[in-house]
């Protein structure tokens, strides 16, 4: 597995995070593309990979793709989302050869097949849900940051710990508050 993940980062790694996934696995490159549904795989994947491993660089990578492959993946209003994204576009459509094509690359209310138009509801919650962890060892562990309030238990007391960062999320919302967990 570490040597398949190793590959991946060597070869075919975008600057976004994820992997070149155009429904055809190749070589990173500025016109290269990345499926909407790769980018919920790759947040599941890699957010799984903290979780069992306790590795710090699996859930720094979700934090990688979540904040630029996700963002990139959905209008601003939310209401409509790309098939493929490619780092360096310079036109709507792209060279994308598989599923849409190079219309993939067109801003629309769904695609046709429909597999990125669902696994775009994927990625929000595929981020919120591995944002705090509970390690085997007791306590808890703040894996994915971004401005949030947990309500949990702890040793059978309720527990409220509050996350502030200098992520892009928070920056747009907080006016930029120092990272800083508070119990
Ligand atoms: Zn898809």
């Amino acid at each position: 597995m570490r040597a398949w993940l190793d590959v991946h980062e060597r070869v075919c790694r975008q600057p976004h995070g994820v992997t070149v996934a155009d429904e055809q696995f190749g070589w990173a490159g500025a016109n290269r593309g990345t499926e909407t549904c790769t980018v919920a795989g790759d947040i599941l994947l890699y957010a799984t990979l903290a979780g069992v491993t306790g590795e710090g660089r699996f859930a720094d990578h979700v934090e990688r793709s979540f904040f630029n492959a996700g963002a990139a993946c959905v209008s601003r209003d939310f209401m409509r989302h790309v098939y493929f994204q490619a780092p360096n576009r310079t036109q709507a459509t792209g060279s994308f050869h598989a599923g849409p094509a190079g219309k993939g690359g067109i801003y629309k209310t769904k695609h046709w097949p429909l597999c990125c138009t669902a696994a775009l509801a994927r990625i929000l919650p595929g981020y919120v849900q591995w944002m705090w962890m509970k390690p085997a060892a007791g306590g808890l562990a703040a894996t994915l940051y971004a401005p949030n309030t947990l309500e949990t238990e702890l040793d059978g007391s309720a527990s409220r710990p509050r996350s502030r960062s200098r992520s892009p999320c928070a920056c747009a919302c907080q006016n930029g508050a120092p990272t800083r967990v508070s119990p």
